[in-house]
C-alpha cells in the first residue's frame, strides 16, 4: 500500500472549496457524472479504433444510494485507472486544476459553471471519498484511493473485478439531503436528462402484460391480466434530437421534445433546428412558443444551456439577445466559456458570435416562413408580432431584416408588409405636402366614430394597439422618413390628410364667428382652443382632438419608466364642423342655443370616452328635457 500526501503548501484546499462552492453544491453529482461519461466516451473511441478488442458490454453509469452505510456511489464501465493514473490525474492534475480555481476565482460571484474543478468538488458533500478503479488495459491491477478529506491518502491494490470506475462517497452532515433518493432523482433530472450515456438510478416499478401460461388457452379473449415487474429506472435520453439532423426528424417530433421540456405549454408554433460547426460550435432547437402580445413579462429561464448534453444553467442573459429570450428551447455549445463571470462572458468574442448567429438564423427562420406559408405567419402574428417589434427595435441587424416581414394590421383585419401598406394607400393617403399619411387607432371602441368617418372617406386605418407600437411608428418615422402617422383623433380628417381642395362654408364670416364664441363659452377646459372649420357635411358636428405629439408621449408613457408626459392632463382642442346641418341650424337660429351647444359639445366628450361624472347626469338630464319638449 502507497501513502502519500497531496502537495502540502495548500494544505487548506479543500475547506476552500467548500466554502467558495456552498452555494451550489449540488453541482458536485453533476461533475462526477460527467467524468463517468467521459471516461465511457474515451472507451467507445478507443474501440471503434479498434484499439481495444471485444465487447464493451453494458455500459450504463449506475448511481446508488446506501442510507444506511452512508453512502452515494457512482460507478461506470468506462476506461477505468492504474494506480499510477490515479497517482497522476486524481492526485496531481486534479489536484492542482482544483488549486488554481480557488486562486483564480477569489471571487465567490465568479463562481459559475466550475467545469475544470471536478472531482474535487465531492468534498463538498462528503468527508471521505473513495474509488475503486480497474483500466481497460489487459492485465491491469485494480486500485484503490482512499481520501478522509484532508491532504493525505492511501493508494493500495484493489479488489475491483470489472473495468471501470466507482466513486464512493461518505456523506457529511452539511450534504445529508443527498442521502435522499427524491433529491437524486431531482438532480439527476436537472443535469443528466440528456447526457449520452445511459444512466440508471435503482430500479422502478412497471406494469406489463402477465405472462402467457402454457397450459392456458391463447385465444382467450378475457382481459390480460397485468404484473408489476422491476425495469432498470434509466433516467435519460441519450439521444436528444438536438443531436440529430433535421433531415431525420419530424414534425412531431419536434413538439413531443418540447412537450418534455415544457409539459405545461401549448404547442409551439414553430422552431428553428440550430447547427453550425464552423467557426464555432452549435446545435439546439429554439421554440417560438405562444405568448400574448402585451405579456411582457419574460421568463428568462425558458432557454436551456448545454455543453455536450451536460446541463450547464438557464441564464442565457449574454449568449441570446435580450429579445429572443422569449424564446424556449436548448442551445447546447462547448465553445462557450462556463468557467468564468458573467461580466467577461459579455465581451467573449465568440460569444459575441454566437450570439450573432443566433439573431441572424431567427429572423432567416420568420422570414422563411413568411415567404413559405404566409397564411400562418398571419394567423400567428399575435404572438410573434411583440417578439419582432422588440427585436426591431433593439437590434439594427434584426430591424432591417424583419422590415421584410413586420406586418401592419388594418381595422378590417387585413394584413400588410410595409412595401404593401405603402402601395396600398398612396393613391388616397398622400397629402398636398407630398407626406404619405398613416392613420391609426390604439383604441378602436373608444375612436369608433373616428375610425368609422375615415375607414367611410375610403383610408386605411391601422390598429396600433399594442405598447410597443408608439416607438415602432417613432422609429419608423425616423429611419425611413416615407411616412407618417397620425392618430385617427388627433385631428379632422381634413386636416389629418391635407388636400389641396377645400370646402366652403355655408356660413358667412359673421356667422362663423357667432358659431365660434358660442362654443368657447361652453367649453369650460382651460386652454382648449375652439376653432370652426368647414368640414364635410357627413363629419360630425363637433369634435375633440388631440395633438399627436401629446399622444404619443402619452401612449409611450403606459409601457412604464419615468415620462414626464405620462402625468399630463389630456389637453384637447374643440373644432366645429360649420357645414353641419344642426351647426347651420344653430348658426340661424335665436333661442335654446346655449344648450344646445352645450349637447353639441358633450356628445363630442362622449365619443372620446371624456364625459365623467357630474357632466354626464347633466347630459342625460339635457336630453330628457329636449325629449319631453317635443
Ligand atoms: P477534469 O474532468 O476536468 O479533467 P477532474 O478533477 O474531474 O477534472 O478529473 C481529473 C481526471 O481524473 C480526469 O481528467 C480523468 O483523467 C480522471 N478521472 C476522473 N474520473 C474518472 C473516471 N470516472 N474514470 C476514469 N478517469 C477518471
Amino acid at each position: 500500500m502507497q501513502k502519500g500526501t497531496i502537495n502540502v503548501q495548500t494544505e487548506n484546499i479543500l475547506p476552500i472549496i467548500k466554502r467558495y462552492l456552498y452555494s451550489d453544491q449540488e453541482i458536485f453529482l453533476r461533475e462526477l457524472i460527467s467524468n463517468a461519461v467521459d471516461a465511457t466516451q474515451k472507451l467507445r473511441t478507443l474501440s471503434a479504433k479498434g484499439i481495444t478488442q471485444g465487447d464493451l458490454g453494458d455500459v450504463t453509469i449506475q448511481v446508488s444510494l446506501d442510507q444506511e452505510g452512508r453512502t452515494l456511489t457512482i460507478a461506470d464501465r468506462g476506461i477505468g485507472m492504474t494506480a499510477e493514473e490515479v497517482q497522476k490525474y486524481i492526485t496531481e492534475v486534479a489536484f492542482s486544476s482544483a488549486q488554481e480555481f480557488v486562486e483564480k476565482y477569489d471571487d465567490a460571484n465568479a463562481v459559475i459553471g466550475h467545469f475544470g474543478l471536478g472531482f474535487y468538488s465531492a468534498f463538498m458533500v462528503a468527508d471521505k471519498v473513495e474509488i475503486k478503479t480497474l483500466s481497460y488495459q489487459e492485465g491491469a491491477t485494480a486500485a484503490h484511493w482512499t481520501n478522509e478529506g484532508g491532504v493525505e491518502y492511501t493508494l493500495e491494490e484493489g479488489d475491483k473485478a470489472e473495468r471501470g470506475t466507482e466513486i464512493i462517497l461518505h456523506i457529511n452532515e452539511d450534504g445529508e439531503e443527498y442521502l435522499k433518493s427524491s433529491r437524486i432523482s431531482e438532480l439527476l433530472n436537472k443535469y443528466c436528462r440528456f447526457l449520452p450515456v445511459p444512466i440508471q438510478f435503482g430500479t422502478r416499478d412497471e406494469a406489463v402484460p402477465k405472462a402467457a401460461d402454457a397450459d392456458t388457452d391463447s385465444d382467450n379473449d378475457a382481459e390480460q391480466e397485468m404484473e408489476t415487474i422491476q425495469v432498470p429506472n434509466v433516467v435519460n435520453d441519450n439521444d436528444p434530437i438536438w443531436t440529430k439532423h433535421p433531415n431525420d426528424l419530424t414534425d412531431e417530433d419536434y413538439r413531443a421534445f418540447y412537450r418534455l421540456l415544457y409539459p405545461m405549454e401549448p404547442a409551439p408554433l414553430f422552431w428553428i433546428h440550430l447547427n453550425v460547426d464552423h467557426p464555432f460550435q452549435l446545435t439546439g432547437i429554439l421554440y417560438f412558443p405562444v405568448i400574448k402580445s402585451n405579456n411582457f413579462e419574460v421568463r428568462k429561464d425558458r432557454i436551456h444551456l448545454y455543453s455536450n448534453q451536460v446541463f450547464v444553467t438557464d441564464h442565457v442573459e449574454e449568449i441570446v439577445p435580450d429579445f429572443l429570450m422569449l424564446l424556449h428551447g436548448v442551445i447546447d455549445s462547448p465553445d462557450i466559456p462556463l468557467n468564468v463571470s458573467r461580466s467577461y462572458l459579455q465581451s467573449d468574442p465568440e460569444v459575441k458570435k454566437i450570439n450573432k448567429y443566433i439573431t441572424r438564423k431567427v429572423a432567416d427562420k420568420l422570414d422563411e416562413t413568411f415567404r413559405k406559408d404566409r397564411e400562418l405567419f398571419e394567423n400567428n402574428w399575435e404572438n410573434i408580432g411583440a417578439l419582432i417589434k422588440y427585436g426591431m427595435l433593439t437590434n439594427e441587424k434584426f430591424y432591417d431584416k424583419a422590415m421584410k416581414f413586420c406586418l401592419f394590421e388594418d381595422t378590417n383585419d387585413k394584413k400588410y408588409t410595409y412595401e404593401e401598406l405603402k402601395e396600398a394607400t398612396k393613391n388616397s393617403q398622400t397629402d398636398k405636402d407630398s407626406n404619405l399619411v398613416q392613420l391609426y387607432s390604439t383604441n378602436l371602441e373608444e375612436q369608433f366614430s373616428y375610425v368609422r368617418s375615415a375607414t367611410d372617406a375610403g383610408y386605411t386605418v391601422l390598429k396600433m394597439d399594442v405598447m410597443l407600437d408608439p416607438h415602432l411608428m417613432g422609429s419608423l418615422e425616423n429611419k425611413k422618413s416615407e411616412m407618417r402617422f397620425k392618430r385617427v383623433d388627433a385631428d379632422t380628417l381634413d386636416k389629418l390628410i391635407e388636400k389641396d381642395e377645400t370646402i366652403e362654408s355655408v356660413l358667412t364670416e359673421d356667422q362663423q364667428k357667432s358659431v365660434q364664441e358660442l362654443f368657447t363659452g361652453v367649453v369650460s377646459s382651460e386652454g382648449a382652443v375652439v376653432t370652426v372649420q368647414a368640414l364635410s357635411p357627413s363629419e360630425q358636428p363637433v369634435l375633440i382632438t388631440k395633438n399627436e405629439f401629446m399622444r404619443r408621449m402619452k401612449d409611450m408613457s403606459n409601457i412604464g419608466g419615468a415620462n414626464p408626459y405620462g402625468e399630463m392632463p389630456e389637453m384637447y382642442n374643440v373644432v366645429v364642423n360649420a357645414n353641419h346641418p344642426v351647426v347651420s341650424q344653430l348658426a340661424g337660429a335665436g333661442e335654446h342655443n346655449d344648450k344646445t351647444a352645450e349637447q353639441l359639445f358633450s356628445l363630442a366628450l362622449l365619443q372620446q370616452n371624456m364625459l365623467k361624472g357630474e357632466a354626464l347626469t347633466n347630459f342625460i338630464n339635457r336630453s330628457l328635457d329636449f325629449m319631453a319638449k317635443k
